[in-house]
């Protein structure tokens, strides 16, 4: 029997398809509209092999039609398939643990797309499709704000009028969970450690970047709030400004709330800075090349990530272990080493050598430094594939009791 993975985002359908006992991943892929509005690459890759294919996909329905076809022509047919697990972004305050989807989730998780409108539309669309074309199975909802359900409340208010928290729901919830729980969990395997008793910083650097501190296996304090646009500098998000800067290009420059909604989400960040790309290795390309723009945009962005990694230590009262995860997380040697060089006062030590020459998972710090450095590739399919089974055995166990 099988586990199928969905995740849905605003113009590509990445799926994974699991053992259902063991976990091994059997086939993954994505289909991919980001080029083209009709036309999709699907990519599949299945055991050692990977093939790539032009498809036409006029919207989420047809995207899943062509994921079963592909998994049906690769062997792996539908009878076989034990549960899906859907991957939602925003999960607000009702969602505080994966669930068993029914109709009342799905209006549940509709009346949510106000706080996530690039993520949770999607993965709405994908769910409906999946639940026609599979409807005798159970589907699972995988919730990427839920690990931050017990964040202490003194992290959850913002320091704003009250009557916000209370009347309007302004509040943190954080995000990226599913990919900072996984590592947390993962950093304690490789360290042979016991999770109940490690403090680690989970860096989660792509597109979308956020860092949590980690302690006990529960999030202590974690970078995104109310909304991913919180925290360290992004893709194309600036991450914390000055609200005052906001006030002031409304009021004086007329920007309205759609061009600032554009500027913040799509105008900022490593592209905005850069001018180049919102892609680290191109802005990394550009700064080898000696532009000066590109050059200050890592300059930022590294900064805010030891800004982040110093407030969330501190937060912690000290950190065993910091991860690395995600495209230029598990990827960039020298991001790596641009964060851990001004870190050394906390005693982090990089090795050099096996921070360049170490593919994830891997220790990349120096046998003898007090703070653990690890690369870890975030496998937050596997992890929705894991909690789909234990929602559907009626079972979760905490995170932090068992992995
Ligand atoms: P998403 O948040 O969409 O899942 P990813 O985790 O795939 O994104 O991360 C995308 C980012 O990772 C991009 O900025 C990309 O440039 C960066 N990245 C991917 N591979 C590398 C690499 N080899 N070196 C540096 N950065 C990389």
């Amino acid at each position: 029997m099988t586990i199928l993975v969905i995740n849905a985002g605003s113009s590509s359908l990445k799926f994974g398809l699991f053992d259902a006992e063991g976990f091994g991943e059997l086939s993954s892929g994505i289909v991919d509209w980001r080029a083209d509005a009709r036309k999709a690459e699907l990519t599949v890759v299945t055991g050692g092999s990977r093939e790539s294919f032009i498809v036409e996909v006029p919207g989420y329905g047809s995207a899943f039609g062509h994921v079963q076809r592909i998994l049906g022509e690769n062997g792996f047919v539908a009878e076989d398939i034990r549960a899906v697990g859907h991957r939602v972004v925003h999960g607000g305050v009702e969602f505080r643990s994966s669930v068993i989807i029914d109709d009342r989730v799905i209006e549940s998780i509709r009346q949510l797309s106000d706080l996530a409108p690039l993520h949770n539309p999607p993965a709405l669309m994908a769910m409906e499709a999946a639940r026609k074309e599979l409807p005798g199975v159970p589907h699972v909802s995988v919730f990427d704000t839920a690990f931050f359900r017990d964040l202490p409340l003194k992290d959850i208010v913002y320091p704003l009028p009250y009557e916000w928290f209370e009347k309007w729901g302004i509040r943190r919830f954080g995000f990226h969970g599913i990919s900072h729980e996984y590592c947390a969990l993962r950093a304690a395997e490789l360290l042979l450690a016991d999770v109940s008793g490690l403090s680690a910083i989970t860096l989660h650097l792509g597109n979308g970047c956020s860092a949590t501190a980690v302690l006990g296996g529960r999030p202590v304090a974690t970078t995104m709030g109310f909304t991913p646009l919180e925290g360290m500098m992004m893709g194309t998000r600036p991450g914390s400004v000055d609200p005052g800067i906001l006030i002031y290009v409304m009021k004086e420059k007329g920007l309205s709330v759609k061009g600032l909604h554009e500027a913040l989400n799509h105008g900022s960040g490593l592209l905005g800075v850069s001018g180049v790309s919102s892609d680290f290795r191109k802005v990394e390309e550009a700064a080898a090349r000696g532009e000066a723009r590109a050059r200050l945009a890592l300059d930022i962005y590294a900064d805010r990530i030891r800004s982040a990694v110093g407030s969330l230590a501190a937060v912690m009262g000290g950190v065993d272990a910091l991860v690395f995860t995600a495209g230029v997380g598990e990827n960039s040697a020298s991001l790596r080493a641009m964060v851990c060089d001004g870190l050394s006062f906390m005693g982090l030590e990089l090795d050099n050598m096996l921070n360049e020459k170490s593919r994830p998972d891997a220790v990349v710090s120096k046998e003898k430094s007090p703070v653990k450095v690890l690369t870890i590739k975030t496998r937050e399919a596997l992890f929705i594939a894991q909690e789909t089974a234990r929602a559907i055995s009626g079972h979760r166990e905490l995170p932090g009791e068992t992995f």
